[in-house]
């Protein structure tokens, strides 16, 4: 029989292991932790209530097609809720939030100009910058990747100081890091498949990640019986090359004490805990951080391009799991951006997903470096918080002193024992810096039983999210598998791994539109010139201008239903011209389409 070992047993780590599990390998799963997920974690190991602790609220786009095709394998295609819009809180005014819905689509166009996120002018130079960016071909990736997104947009004749603004705002609250520092070249990745399926612009895990995911995923990888072995608080420490620097020979692991991932007061309880690989193939699926403290002179001298993983960066991203004790009206049910606190907060709703009576608020503090030089919290003898908002002296008081003086939160609405804070240190998130593609590794490496797998490897998805690192899961199985087909004798290696691709459109479409939208352009960037010269926003928006609802059904009001709302002419389209996702994507029961 095939085996395999896989070290992490994140998304990218479980998803090789389902597929090389459902062609009949043995696959060891070593995981440092005592539950599996990695970021996409939930778990209880934890003093604090009977909820489980989890790393960010995840939103997830149409054109994750590897992780749609996952969950259905798993039976878990229904465990996700859409949502079409996202809210700009100001002053903490509830009732008159700002939106954006569906970006990427054509069909709220309108609905989104006048959204409120900015004057409409600016709205428009703002959905005309996607426009040109998508309008660069493929070709040019390698240069875009050396170009930070904001030098490329500043660059722009029509760009204004609102339009990077609104940009900015999004890679600091979704990816954690300035648009200054941002990859040209990845943001233009992630629009060009989200444009091509915008409708629903994100889907939600419909409950808590432990029920709709998790637990699936490990009922589902323990009905291969004994070919499943899965090795919980097991750090891999040490990997060992041959002496001929063809393959990966020893994996040397430390048993510890707690999951590190959540405890940093783990310890190691055994040393030295050797694997032998040699007759095998292993996927190490970690972060990259951690895979490039494993690079020692054995492993550089035999594949050099593991030392270039020292380049690559992660930031942290912290979150306050914020539960009430009462129910706080007004609270909608999308992802709400904090626009005026610092720390580049964003919050969702979880009470509404979780079905719980009281607010719960899972807040992600995407700023989080200042706050790493202060305690997380204080807890006392009865682990209730201990918090001083008006003196704060750790990142939780900073944090829900801002919150507070925002949303109508007291101090003796916060339930001090089941809220915390997790400031995921040694878990961060992957950052798309400006060249960083070039010192990304790939899955394959010169050893012939070594394959990397990690949101950070190299994959058609580029940014980090969890297609991409559900795709490296897949395309390390693949390279598993041939690798398997040079040794007949252990056995049939399986019918290939299917990697995904996502559709988009060609950049000729976005030419055309930005030459057809260049008028409209010039004339946005002069009304934005005139609006300053006037004093900022004097033209818009109107005093008694009402900001939109959101909505889940097409808005008959506005123009781009002119398209939606016909639903044959629709059809027509997406038959005979390729571009009904575009247009429509709703079935006919008026429910979003996945795919
Ligand atoms: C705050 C935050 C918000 C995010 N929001 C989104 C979102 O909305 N949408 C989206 O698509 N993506 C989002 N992401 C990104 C997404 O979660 C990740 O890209 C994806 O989950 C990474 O999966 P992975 O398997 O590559 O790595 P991980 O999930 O990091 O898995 C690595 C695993 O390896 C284990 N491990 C590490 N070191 C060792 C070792 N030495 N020995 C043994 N085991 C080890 C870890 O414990 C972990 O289980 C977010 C990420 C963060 C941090």
């Amino acid at each position: 029989m095939h085996k395999v070992t896989i070290v992490g047993a994140g998304i990218a780590g479980l998803t090789a292991a389902l597929r090389l599990l459902e062609r009949g390998y043995h696959v060891t799963l070593y995981e440092q932790d005592n539950f599996i997920g990695g970021m996409l974690r939930s778990h209880k190991e934890h003093d604090h209530g009977d909820y489980p602790r989890e790393h960010s609220y995840h939103m997830l786009c149409n054109w994750y097609y590897n992780f749609w095709s996952v969950a259905e394998d798993l039976g878990i295609e229904d465990n996700f809720t859409p949502r079409e819009a996202f809210k700009f809180l100001y002053d903490g005014d509830l009732d008159n939030m700002p939106e954006m819905v569906n970006p990427g689509g054509i069909q709220d166009f309108y609905r989104n100009l006048t959204g409120g996120a900015a004057p409409p002018a600016e709205l428009f130079l703002f959905m005309y910058s996607m426009v040109d960016l998508l309008s660069i071909p493929d070709s040019e990736d390698d240069k875009l990747d050396r170009m930070s997104f904001n030098g490329w947009l500043r660059g722009r004749p029509y760009c204004t100081d609102e339009v990077a603004q609104l940009h900015e705002k999004i890679w600091q609250t979704v990816w954690a890091i300035d648009s200054w520092q941002a990859s040209a070249r990845s943001y233009k990745t992630f629009l060009k498949y989200g444009n091509r399926v915008p409708v629903p612009q994100l889907w939600l895990f419909a409950g808590s990640k432990k029920d709709t995911l998790i637990d699936p995923f490990h009922a589902k990888l323990k009905q291969f019986g004994d070919r499943f072995e899965l090795k919980y608080r097991h750090r891999l420490r040490e990997v060992h090359p041959s002496e001929d620097g063809t393959r990966i020979e020893r994996l040397v692991f430390d048993k510890v004490t707690k999951s590190p991932s959540v405890n940093p007061d783990w310890k190691v309880a055994k040393k030295d805990i050797v694997d032998d690989v040699s007759d095998e193939n292993v996927i190490i699926s970690i972060t990259p951080g951690g895979m490039a403290s494993m690079v020692t002179d054995d492993l550089y001298n035999a594949d050099p391009a593991l030392g270039q993983l020292r380049y690559l960066e992660a930031e942290p991203m912290a979150s306050v799991e914020l539960y009430l004790k009462r129910k706080l009206p007004g609270i909608p049910t999308e992802v709400v951006v904090f626009m005026d606190t610092p720390y580049e907060m964003t919050f969702l709703n979880y009470s509404a997903t979780w079905g719980l009576k009281n607010t719960f608020l899972y807040v992600t503090v995407s700023d989080f470096k200042s706050l790493l030089s202060v305690k997380p919290e204080r807890r006392d003898e009865n682990q209730n918080l201990i918090l001083d908002l008006k003196n704060p002296k750790t990142a939780i008081d900073y944090i829900l002193r801002e919150i507070t003086a925002k949303l109508e939160i007291t101090e003796a609405d916060i339930d001090l024992f089941q809220t915390s804070v997790d400031t995921n240190t040694g878990e961060e998130l992957f950052a798309n810096l400006t060249g960083s593609w070039e010192h990304r590794p790939e899955v394959n490496t010169k050893f012939e039983n070594l394959f990397l797998a990690g949101t950070y490897v190299r994959n058609f998805a580029d940014v980090s999210t969890v297609e991409g690192a559900c795709a490296t899961g897949l395309i390390a199985a693949e390279g598993v598998r041939q690798a398997a087909q040079r040794e007949p004798d252990k056995g049939d290696a399986g019918k290939p791994v299917e990697v995904i691709t996502p559709d988009f459109y060609p950049s000729q479409m976005f030419q055309t539109l930005k030459i057809a939208w260049a008028p409209y352009a010039a004339s946005a960037k002069a009304w934005t010139l005139a609006d300053k010269a006037l004093g900022i926003n004097k033209l818009w928006p109107p005093k008694d201008f009402k900001f939109p609802k959101s909505k889940f059904t097409p808005n008959p009001e506005n123009l781009g239903s002119l398209f939606t709302d016909w639903l044959p002419a629709s059809k027509w389209n997406e038959k005979t011209l390729g571009l009904g996702p575009m247009f429509w994507n709703y079935t006919e029961d008026g429910k979003p389409r996945k795919k």
